[in-house]
């Protein structure tokens, strides 16, 4: 039977750009991953969403094509998922892309499902050409000593990763990134977790990365945060904030762990939020 649907790319237009979200696949994390919810209440939400158990996570990348740059934000899983993820090179092809064709990625957080993509199997770079921008706070913070135990994994893939792609690697500071393109700190999650904002001919979209990673628990219960949040109170009190501005403001938003393609909209619902999913296009 085979594991591939046929299209694993989508296309949408922000003004004069194209936004390509880049199925990267999914990965199983069990209930007991969440943080500061009652267990039997995220069950009964899961339950309640009609999705398989265990829970799986969405992954994806994105790209955007400006008409003059093409830029990569975020890389997938790679070899670094463990048998999880790593489609992100087929899904390229799918969307017509060749890696060489690549001049930029913008790294939102330097986490495994994040970075991996950026070598293969033989610690090599898949992105020949690009340069690879990595917020400064998360290039300061990973590139250190492992604060406690629990990190040390994601600093030993960090550290694979840098040492494979660190001369293609840059420092980005400030938030003034690429013409309609800047950055939006959103730490919590890690330290200098960062969004993007793309704008185009008065069109935008937040990709707000890793704010959510369980969408059927996380809208109706923002408080809700995830193991792997390095500072789990600030990333709860980001999650709450820009789910409170997007919902007031209507902006697009796009994230790495939606649900494919992840684009859409924060909607307040009773004491939470909805995620409206934006209507699939038969045209970009
Ligand atoms: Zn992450
Ligand atoms: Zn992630």
């Amino acid at each position: 039977m085979t594991q591939k649907q046929p299209a694993n790319a989508h296309r949408l237009a922000i003004g004069d750009f194209t936004l390509t979200t880049l199925m990267d696949g999914q990965f199983e994390a069990g209930l007991d991953v969440l943080l500061n919810i009652d267990e039997a209440r995220a069950r009964q939400l899961h339950d309640a969403s009609r999705r398989p158990a265990p829970a799986r996570i969405s992954l994806s990348a994105y790209l955007l094509d400006t008409g003059t740059q093409k830029i990569l934000i975020d890389a997938g899983f790679g070899p670094l998922g463990g048998g999880a993820g790593g489609l992100l090179a087929d899904s390229l092809a799918d969307a017509g892309v060749k890696p060489a064709d690549i001049d930029t990625v913008l790294i939102t957080h330097v986490h495994p499902d994040h970075i991996g993509g950026l070598i293969d199997d033989n610690d090599q770079p898949t992105l020949p050409n690009a340069t690879i921008l990595v917020p400064a706070g998360e290039m300061d913070f990973w590139s250190g000593e492992a604060p406690n135990e629990g990190l040390e994994e994601h600093f030993q893939a960090a550290a694979r990763v840098f040492k494979a792609v660190g001369s293609q690697m840059q420092r980005l500071e400030g938030d003034e990134v690429l013409p309609g393109v800047t950055r939006v700190p959103l730490p919590g999650h890690t330290p200098d977790h960062s969004g993007y904002r793309i704008r185009s001919a008065n069109e935008q979209v937040l990709i707000w990365t890793d704010i959510v990673h369980m969408p059927q628990i996380q809208f109706p219960n923002p408080d809700a945060g995830i193991g792997f949040d390095v500072d789990p109170d600030q990333a709860r009190e980001t999650r709450k904030q820009i789910m409170a501005e997007l919902a007031e403001s209507r902006e697009m938003v796009a994230g790495h762990h939606l649900d494919f393609p992840g684009v859409g909209y924060v909607v307040e619902d009773g004491e939470g939020y909805r995620f409206l999913p934006h209507v699939w296009q038969p045209t970009a």
